[in-house]
């Protein structure tokens, strides 16, 4: 049995993995953790008999501690604890956010495998994670559908050789408001924003693809994963989201992985590796799809991809300052205290305004984190 450690176990990937646990065999999970959803994880806990449990929110983590009798971590260092603690195998960060970094941090230093669904902590601390990664032996296995493809396509054992990969296509989908100009974009609701055509998914996720920064996102998690350079990485808006990535290759061929849209097959594939499970899904039936789509990114609508690879280029504490900018953004539309539109124009706003730090280590990412929020937090404020 591998033993596993879910975090962030409530949330839409955490929730599938469950779904992965359940429907396969040899995993076991060990511990679990959330944000405040207290009810839902002390449920999980129960149904699995996981007798450990961290809750973030101090107020959520007593309500639970009263209603269930197992045990209830929660504080700074609660994820620290839970994962050290746990005897694991793996451990699945499905954390929303750069709140995901400490505990991508905490797992690689203790030299644990790590299934990461949380970009967010390679976009924030990339070259860091890569190299923690090295050091311990940790392996470090993408979740995201796209870097799964990647992975298989190319870091596997059945992977290419060193030097002939020349370019890395990701497609995205376009999500709900893909072929809509600039000025259409302009009082689009949240409603419509979380309307995503082809995945369901938490709301922090599924504005970043209404805005494709959830692509440029991933863009720069290509980056920091394969070591391939930003002019290599190129994104191809594909509305079926069947092909997931394509390699092109020295020779002149390109490899894709395909599949229908399904966050359990990346799950799967990262929770079981180097096995394949069997998840008895349908397979791909060509004549039924009958053809897939492409067309080029709209940049000035959606100009978040264009604003992330240049942080990424820049380097250093750039895509750190891009992320928590887009996160402060992202909760403020949520809430509807800014517009669609307000979303880049604060990420390129902060950008402008904080200024980026070349070599940094995990205590300056932090700064620089805060230094972000705070500014992004002005700009909107500026917007009322
Ligand atoms: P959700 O919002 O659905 O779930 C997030 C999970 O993290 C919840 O369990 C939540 O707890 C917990 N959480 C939130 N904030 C904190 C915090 N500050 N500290 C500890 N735990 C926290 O997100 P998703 O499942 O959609 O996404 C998770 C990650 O996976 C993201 O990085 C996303 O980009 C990535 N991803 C998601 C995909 C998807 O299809 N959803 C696809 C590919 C990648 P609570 O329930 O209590 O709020």
């Amino acid at each position: 049995m591998r033993r596993l450690v879910i975090l962030g176990s409530t949330g839409s990937i955490g929730v599938q993995a469950l779904d992965v646990v359940a429907s396969t065999s040899g995993l076991e999970p060990v511990a679990l953790s959330a944000d405040r959803n207290w009810e839902q994880l002390v449920t999980q806990a129960e149904a699995l008999n996981v007798r450990r449990i961290a809750i973030a929110d101090p107020p959520s983590a007593e309500s639970a501690r009263s209603a269930w009798d197992g045990e209830v971590l929660s504080g700074p260092e609660s994820l620290a604890q839970l994962i050290s603690g746990a005897d694991a195998d793996l451990v699945l960060n499905a954390i929303v956010g750069s709140a995901g970094l400490a505990a991508t941090v905490v797992t690689l230093s203790e030299g644990i495998d790590l299934a990461l669904a949380n970009k967010e902590s390679l976009v924030v601390g990339g070259e860091l994670v890569i190299e923690l990664a090295a050091a311990t032996g940790a392996r470090l296995l993408p979740v995201d559908s796209e870097h799964s493809a990647l992975y298989q396509l190319i870091a596997s054992e059945q992977g290419q050789p060193p030097g002939t990969i020349e370019r890395l296509t990701l497609t995205a989908s376009g999500g709900p408001f893909r072929g809509r100009s600039r000025s259409e974009l302009e009082s689009v609701t949240v409603a419509e924003a979380l309307n995503h055509p082809t995945w369901q998914m938490g709301g922090k996720i599924s504005i970043d693809s209404a805005t494709l920064m959830n692509k440029a996102l991933e863009v720069i998690e290509a980056h920091q994963l394969f070591g391939t350079g930003y002019n290599a990485i190129d994104v191809v808006i594909h509305p079926q989201s069947i092909i997931h990535s394509m390699v092109s290759l020295a020779d002149g061929s390109s490899l894709a992985h395909l599949g229908y849209p399904d966050m359990k097959v990346p799950i799967a594939y990262a929770l079981h590796w180097p096995e394949r499970a069997s998840l008895g899904l349908r397979p791909l039936d060509l004549e039924e799809l009958g053809a897939l789509t492409f067309e080029p990114v709209d940049n000035e609508a959606f100009p978040c991809l264009r604003l992330a690879i240049a942080a990424g280029e820049e380097g250093g504490t750039a895509p750190c300052v891009l992320n928590a900018a887009n996160e402060v953004a992202v909760a403020a539309f949520l809430d509807q205290r800014c517009s669609f539109l307000d979303i880049p124009a604060t990420i390129e706003a902060t950008l402008g305004d904080v200024t980026v730090q070349q070599s940094y280590s995990f205590e300056t990412l932090i700064d620089a984190d805060r230094e972000a929020r705070a500014r992004a937090a002005e700009f909107l404020a500026a917007l009322t």
